[in-house]
């Protein structure tokens, strides 16, 4: 019998392990993603990169290339991606799991500012904040277009537009050490911190940085995904792909 054909949307750390793991136990995977990162790292297994065409073009692409089981393992913000392929897989009878690390919770010494989006996030901020800001290279205009704070954006690859002249942009992939996140919110002189609630440890140094120096980190909730099985472990995702399929 051919190996079982297992389509993982990534764009995640989490997506490129669950390959690895995946093609090690035999499974012929083929990840997925959108080609927003110019130089993204190369998961294990088959690669493709670009939109599928909304959610019929996904299903088209389910049938054409013979997929067995659809991962989802885009980032908790991706909320388009993870309904297309919902949608896709219901019309395809194809399953569907989700890999969704844990939010990060509140510890004791935090000051978090939830909000329920992007928006809010730079209405929220006070004239004068100097600001960290991690929430990638999209969406960057609401904070840029307020002429009243500044601070550095920080991304893995340069914003389409330039910043205006009282921000700063840093280009740096993750993992980040707490000591290095330290040393830039001191030297940006950092009053707020602006995140979406990814989750996971890659990122997480910049929340424990903000603890240490008392800095509000203003905390972007996520958007809903569609109710499909979810796994917050990466074993607990393999055990039941296993269950599902035979390598
Ligand atoms: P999104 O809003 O959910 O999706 C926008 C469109 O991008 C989708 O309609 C789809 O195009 C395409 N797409 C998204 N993920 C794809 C994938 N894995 N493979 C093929 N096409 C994909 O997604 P997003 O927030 O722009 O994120 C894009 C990618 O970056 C995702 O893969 C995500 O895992 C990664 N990422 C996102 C964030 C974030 O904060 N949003 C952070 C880190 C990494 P079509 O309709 O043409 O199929």
């Amino acid at each position: 019998m051919p190996p079982s054909r297992v389509l993982i949307l990534g764009g995640t750390a989490d997506a490129r392990e669950i390959a690895e793991a995946l093609a090690a136990a035999g499974h012929a995977t083929i990840s997925s993603l959108a080609g927003v990162t110019t130089q993204p790292l190369r998961p294990a297994g088959a690669l493709r990169v670009g939109g599928f065409g909304g959610s019929n073009g996904l299903a088209r692409y389910l049938a054409a290339e013979h997929i067995n089981l659809v991962i989802d393992g885009t980032h908790p913000f991706a909320a388009q991606i993870s309904r297309q392929a919902m949608e896709a897989c219901v019309c395809c009878d194809v399953p569907l799991f989700r890999f969704e690390r844990a939010p990060w919770a509140t510890q004791e010494g935090d000051t978090w500012i939830p909000v329920p989006s992007v928006g809010a996030a730079a209405e929220v901020l006070p004239a004068g904040a100097r600001v960290l800001l991690t929430i990638g290279r999209r969406d960057m205009a609401v904070f840029f277009g307020r002429p009243d704070i500044s601070g550095i954006a920080r991304m893995i690859e340069p914003p389409p537009a330039s910043p205006p002249p009282h921000w700063r942009v840093v280009c740096e992939r993750p993992p980040f050490s707490e000591a290095s996140e330290v040393a830039l919110l001191d030297e940006g002189a950092i009053t707020h911190v602006v995140s979406k609630n990814a989750g996971g440890s890659s990122t997480e140094a910049k929340l424990t940085a903000a603890r240490k120096r008392g800095i509000p980190v203003v905390m972007i909730a996520r958007p809903e995904k569609p109710a499909v099985p979810v796994f917050t472990s990466r074993d607990a995702l393999l055990a039941a792909v296993g269950r599902v399929l035979s390598p």
